[in-house]
């Protein structure tokens, strides 16, 4: 089964109860730990084991950025690198994360960086949905927190989030608003990083952002005047759209034990 045959709030099974549903007061009323501040977050996900993912990880990678950032960005989880340094998007896909925010004159200490999934899933497999349920309370909280006018997801799962059951790869490039929270899809890099030809449209959608925030872009659902590019075969694209289909192998995935110096230049990806 994929997860894309779940719906959103299917497979709950690893929520904690005793902090399942939790408002800003709930934790102190109800005697959990509290998530009144970003760094307060980041500790619980440090030591939390409310899902399997907490068993296999090095590092726990909460998120970082800006806590008063305009945009925050939603990835899918930690890879090998992030695993390892406890940090979100240190790997080739955050090098070319890092880029495109210069290319909008941006870095990575303005914006917010975080994932739907904050431990790394064994051989960068997807999150199921049962993770993703159990961990979304931490990006909830973040997005309470951090507030951001503009929410930027990285890939079908962070998009699947918010909108489930659409693609990714018809939707990218679109401003949408969901419960009165701005919501920006974009690819995830590491779909850019195997796809050469899908740069230009990424550095399009980036270009977006920045129009979005400078208020160019005012109307919801209100097309920024990008191309879409040909739909990509759905084998190939475990961060398209890709429902149904296996996951790209983990010897291969964006984030596996290739270091950034030796991050593969894309043609030399075979992966197809
Ligand atoms: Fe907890 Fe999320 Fe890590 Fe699972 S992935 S153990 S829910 S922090
Ligand atoms: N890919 C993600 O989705 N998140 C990271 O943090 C790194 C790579």
């Amino acid at each position: 089964m994929t997860s894309s045959e779940y719906g959103p709030s299917d497979q709950r099974a690893y929520v904690n109860p005793g902090t399942e549903g939790q408002g800003i007061d709930g934790p102190a009323a109800t005697g959990a730990s509290p998530m009144n501040t970003l760094e307060q977050v980041s500790q619980l996900v440090r030591t939390c084991t409310d899902c399997p993912l907490g068993r296999g990880r090095t590092n726990a990678v909460p998120g970082e950025g800006n806590p008063h950032a305009e945009v925050m960005f939603i990835g899918e989880g930690p890879g090998y690198q992030e695993d390892r340094q406890g940090r979100p998007f240190v790997g080739p896909a955050g090098k070319l994360l890092e880029g495109l925010l210069a290319s909008i004159g941006s870095n990575r200490d303005d914006v917010f960086i975080a994932n739907m999934v904050k431990c790394r899933p064994p051989d960068n497999r997807d999150p199921s949905p049962a993770e993703m349920a159990a961990c979304t309370k931490y990006l909830d909280r973040q997005v309470e927190l951090v507030n951001p006018k503009l929410i930027v997801t990285l890939g079908r799962f962070a998009f699947g989030r918010y909108f489930p059951g659409e693609g990714i790869t018809k939707a990218r490039g679109k401003l949408r608003v969901k419960d009165g929270r701005k919501i920006f899809p974009v690819l995830h890099p590491a779909a850019v990083l195997r796809r050469e030809e899908l740069r230009p449209t990424m550095i399009e959608d980036f270009k977006a952002i920045s129009e979005i925030l400078q208020g160019g872009i005012e109307d919801p659902g209100m097309e920024p005047g990008v191309t879409a590019p040909e739909a990509p075969q759905p084998a190939q694209m475990s961060f398209v759209d890709a429902p149904g289909q296996p996951a790209v192998p983990a010897a291969q995935a964006e984030t596996s034990t290739v270091s950034v110096d030796e991050a593969p230049r894309p043609e030399q990806l075979t992966l197809f």
